[in-house]
């Protein structure tokens, strides 16, 4: 007989694992609080598009849908930084092309694994939002739009309901979970820049910022030729979302600080008065599992911020590492619980602190001439000591290397561009040579 798992939410992560698992030969069901997106339409909730790195292809590739979503996904090269008299600069992430990050619509994505956890034989139950837990009787309450309710009865329960996850709540109940939940004191609101006679209004191929110091503006590119700008400005202060409290006061604050924008953002006042602000935090928890019974991955275990673009790559990474442990065949859930939450929660952290430093990074580092001198002097220095310094941003974004590894590895090579850069303007005033006598004996070789 099949091994039957349950899966609450069937967002991102929830079907990804539901398609790896059921792929896998498991018995797969899965609750989903929403109404099935490909008949009622996609209802988002947050970002209209995401950034998908590596680690995210990698599980898409292994649930063999990576053929399928590359036409949707337009490739971003770097960043290209809008200065406030409006001139632009394209900041590479990578080396060439093979070192490059893609905008994907959300919808589409969830939409695409869905399909894939049904074709695999998983069963996925629309309108069904878990609304408590029975663990005497290991059975789910889930209740439909109308409130009519339902049990399902399960052994073994992953939670990949979210941030506001409700199985953390009901496991919380009769287990503490050391749970810490960090606001951030800024906020989101997203604005569209709409195609201009069916082409893209700016250069598609780049992730665009317009950085201000304490606030910024991101654009990403869709497959419609569209792109989705989200403004990320302080809850509090001068300028905030407390005083960008009107048509008026936006319109102001995008003419003054973002005017390239603004006559490629016509409906901007509609779309920031109707658009809603978004929250952002990070949830820290001591502990995801509820012995055998209840595990919690993806953004229900550790919701960060989203400025390195990583929140759903590090999902899709718990969802394969989840699938594998399952299919390595132990019959003890505890566990592959416990050995799962051992080999994540220390990555979690990393990507959730390298998550909170990269906002700094974007709003302002961008346009700091230290940044970018330390910056170009890592660039250099990656190249003559390929085997010792990769950037930082490089090992999260384009290699599966542990987050925890890179978090240590990027420390440590900050401290050496930080001592070699001290007093300097330009990189011909660096000693290259002492440079490299400096990497080599400060930085490990990788993979050791
Ligand atoms: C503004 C913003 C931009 C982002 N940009 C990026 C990016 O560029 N790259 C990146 O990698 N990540 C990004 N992220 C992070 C990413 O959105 C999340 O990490 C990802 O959505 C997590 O997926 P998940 O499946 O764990 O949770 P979710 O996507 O939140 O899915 C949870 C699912 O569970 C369902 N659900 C909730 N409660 C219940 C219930 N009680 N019963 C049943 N079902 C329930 C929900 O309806 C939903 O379908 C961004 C996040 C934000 C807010």
């Amino acid at each position: 007989m099949k091994r039957e798992i349950t899966i609450v939410g069937a967002g991102l992560v929830g079907a990804l694992l539901g398609a790896l698992l059921a792929q896998r030969g498991f018995a797969v069901t899965l609750f989903e609080r929403r109404p099935d997106p490909r008949k009622a339409g996609f209802l988002g909730g947050r970002s209209i598009n995401l950034a998908l790195a590596e680690r995210g292809w990698h599980g898409l590739r292994l649930a063999g849908l990576a053929e399928t979503l590359q036409p949707l996904a337009v490739m971003m090269r770097g960043r290209m930084v809008h200065a406030p008299d409006g001139s632009t600069n394209l900041q590479r992430y990578g080396r060439d092309d093979s070192e490059v990050i893609w905008s994907i619509n959300r919808g589409r994505l969830n939409m695409t694994l869905l399909d894939a956890a049904e074709s695999a034989g998983a069963r996925i139950h629309f309108d069904q939002r878990l609304a408590d837990v029975d663990w005497n009787s290991s059975t789910l309450h889930l209740a439909d739009e109308s409130g009519a309710t339902r049990m399902h009865e399960s052994t073994t329960i992953i939670g990949a309901d979210g941030a506001g996850s409700a199985l953390r709540a009901a496991m919380a109940q009769t287990l503490d979970l050391g749970e810490r939940f960090e606001p951030l004191d800024h906020s989101y609101k997203e604005l569209e820049i709409p195609p201009v006679e069916g082409r893209f209004a700016m250069e598609p191929n780049a992730l665009h910022i317009w950085p201000r110091g304490n606030y910024m503006c991101i654009a990403l590119p869709n497959a419609e030729s569209s792109f989705t700008v989200t403004l990320f400005l302080p809850n509090h202060g001068d300028p905030s979302f407390d005083t960008i409290d009107s048509v008026a006061a936006a319109r102001a604050l995008f003419e003054r600080d973002f005017a390239d924008a603004v006559p490629l953002i016509p409906d901007l006042e509609h779309d920031f008065m109707h658009n809603p602000t978004g929250m952002l935090g990070t949830l820290y928890l001591q502990r995801w599992h509820l012995h055998g019974r209840a595990l919690l991955v993806g953004d229900a275990a550790h919701a960060i911020v989203p400025f390195h673009g990583q929140g759903m790559n590090c999902g899709f990474e718990d969802a394969v590492e989840l699938a594998d442990l399952f299919a390595a065949g132990a019959s003890d859930t505890g566990g592959i619980f416990a050995e799962f939450e051992r080999r994540r929660r220390p990555n979690a952290e990393a990507i959730a602190a390298m998550a909170l430093e990269n906002y700094v990074e974007m709003r302002d580092s961008v346009a700091d001439p230290a940044f970018l001198l330390r910056r170009e002097l890592g660039r250099v220095l990656a190249a003559r000591n390929p085997d010792r310094f990769v950037p930082r941003y490089s090992m999260v974004t384009f290699t599966r290397m542990p987050y925890a590894e890179a978090f240590a590895r990027g420390a440590a090579q900050e401290r050496v561009l930080r001592a070699l850069t001290a007093g300097r303007q330009r990189i011909d005033e660096i000693d290259l040579a002492a440079a490299d006598a400096r990497v080599r004996a400060e930085l490990e070789p990788l993979g050791s």
